[in-house]
């Protein structure tokens, strides 16, 4: 193990912030604040440059949750470059793990579901869809189906399509977004947009807004809808039970297809292999990314319905479309090895019947916190929503603020979670204990005892 004194942590911070421009960050602040070098992992765990240790609550960006220092992946990946560190899959090409990968990829995905498209990000996923429908219905002879129906507040990435089928106000405005052909509806979030209508009638009212637009546009027009199944950076945002099954009819009734985005809910994090399975959704697209695998290797795609891929195969021609990493060998063994894991280790099951559970108590258990909304969690997804007021669900005129102070103390207590302005979040990795997760909720609310404390003495 690389062992790295004070010293040079900070001749590398430094460096980085002299030189590295970070993704969605304020460089400025970034610069005046300072870095943190993370260094070391371990299971659910991560080290700094300083020697601190933080139980990593987030599994990085939604994604290591296998938890960390897996030696399997490592060799997995070894193995692979010491074979082949890469080859392409462009001109009839393929290699072992690639082509494994996507069998397994179908196999998991089940009936239906039989093919998939690699890319290297789940930004380059969400534009493959995008122009693979668009072919799709140009090939039935249908070229003005092309509209896509997004929703606001959702992430698909940052590319510009990605972006644009986003529905985040502070990306659209930067980049002239979102680009023609991309329109947007109403999330199904309930606590802070229901107003008075119960859960179920906002459901229900969120997803009729699809078949509303639809029939605005005129369904000749409209190629596609696209949604997280649980909304993810948007704040953790569980629709109500009266949702997807509406908008299941509607994409049915007006052959509108489905592309559900599961770059976070995919490969088990809701106690299912994957979100449509939890919902009981047949997706016409479904976007893979970062539990593919675990974040070991980048590596991501579109699991295609195969009567989308065969239109593509039998009728399209070719698919001017692909990435020069599309299906890399090592990031395809290191997927495979994490993929193994996960069945061997039983870790959906763990959620579905053991953690899951466990978490979804404890994590409620913030429900009674003066300054909590809402404390929900579906799998291993949990938000907490600070509100000043409960009983009216009022939130703090500076949403961004408290969330920011909430999440920086928790981290100064050793757990790492995430803001979405005032709602705080945590997505951990699957091989997380009783202890840990007993761990994450007391931090949480020994912090938020400690703000709440602090703003009354004000
Ligand atoms: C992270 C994420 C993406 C983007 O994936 P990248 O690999 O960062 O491009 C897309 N959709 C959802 C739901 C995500 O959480």
């Amino acid at each position: 193990m690389l062992e790295v004194s004070r010293e040079p942590i900070r001749d590398l911070a430094a460096l980085d912030t002299a030189h590295h421009l970070h993704p969605f960050a304020d460089m400025k602040e970034l610069v005046e604040g300072g870095v943190r070098v993370m260094t070391r992992g371990e299971g659910v765990y991560v080290w700094d440059g300083e020697g601190k240790r933080y139980l990593d609550a987030f599994a990085g960006l939604w994604c290591v949750n296998v938890g960390y220092g897996r030696r399997e992946i490592t060799e997995a990946v070894v193995a692979q470059m010491d074979a082949l560190p890469y080859y392409n899959s462009f001109f009839a090409t393929t290699t072992a793990p690639t082509a494994r990968l996507a069998a397994e990829i179908a196999r998991l995905a089940g009936p239906g579901l039989s093919r998939v498209f690699f890319t290297n990000s789940g930004s380059e996923a969400n534009d493959t869809w995008l122009r693979m429908a668009r072919v799709h219905w140009a090939t039935l002879g249908q070229p003005d189906k092309k509209i896509v129906i997004a929703r606001h507040n959702a992430y698909h990435g940052s590319t510009v399509a990605g972006a644009s089928l986003g529905g985040m106000k502070h990306m659209h405005e930067q980049g002239d977004l979102p680009i023609p052909g991309i329109v947007h509806i109403g999330q199904p979030h309930w606590y802070v947009e229901g107003g008075d209508l119960s859960p179920e009638e906002f459901g229900l009212a969120r997803a009729r807004e699809l078949e509303e637009k639809i029939l605005e546009l005129g369904p000749e027009r409209v190629a596609a809808f696209v949604a997280e199944p649980v909304q993810g950076t948007g704040g953790i945002i569980v629709p109500p039970a009266s949702y997807w099954p509406e908008i299941q009819r509607i994409c049915r009734k007006y052959d509108i297809l489905l592309a559900v985005d599961e770059v976070i809910t995919g490969f088990g994090r809701l106690g299912s292999w994957f979100g449509f399975q939890h919902y009981g959704l047949t997706p016409d697209f479904c976007v893979i990314a970062k539990g593919l695998s675990s974040g070991y290797q980048p590596i991501a795609g579109v699991i295609v319905a195969d009567r989308v891929a065969d239109v593509l195969t039998n009728q399209a021609g070719q698919f001017h479309h692909g990435f020069t990493y599309s299906g890399h060998p090592v990031a395809a063994a290191a997927a495979l090895a994490n993929l193994r894991i996960l069945e061997e280790e039983r870790l959906v099951e763990r959620i579905r019947d053991d953690i899951g559970p466990y978490f979804a108590e404890r994590w409620g258990s913030l429900a009674d916190h003066v300054m909590v909304g809402e404390a929900v969690s579906t799998g291993l997804l949990g938000a907490v929503q600070i509100v000043i007021d409960k009983a009216t669900r009022t939130r703090f005129s500076r949403p961004h603020d408290i969330g920011m102070i909430v999440r920086n103390f928790c981290i100064m207590r050793g757990v790492i979670v995430r803001a979405s302005a005032d709602r705080i979040l945590v997505s951990p990795p699957f091989i997380i204990t009783r202890e840990e997760v007993d761990q994450i909720v007391s931090t949480l609310r020994a912090v938020l005892d400690y703000v709440a404390a602090e703003l009354s003495s004000d």
